[in-house]
């Protein structure tokens, strides 16, 4: 296992971990329904994705 050879500073530390905080999640509109979808998930509103039905509301 690779051993650093420097300890890191404290503002060094922070610097790397400024990059590690979590966004906000993104929205597209739903092609459909035109509410707002998570990209690359089904819209959960009317189940489509692609132009297509891949699930139903009652189904899930
Ligand atoms: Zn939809």
């Amino acid at each position: 296992m690779a051993v650093p050879r420097n300890r890191k500073s404290n503002s060094r530390k922070h610097t790397k971990r400024s990059h590690m905080a979590k966004d906000a999640l993104q929205f597209n509109s739903c092609k459909n329904c035109h509410k707002p979808r998570i990209p690359h998930r089904a819209c959960s509103h009317c189940g489509f994705y692609n132009g297509k039905q891949v699930f139903s509301k009652d189904e899930a």
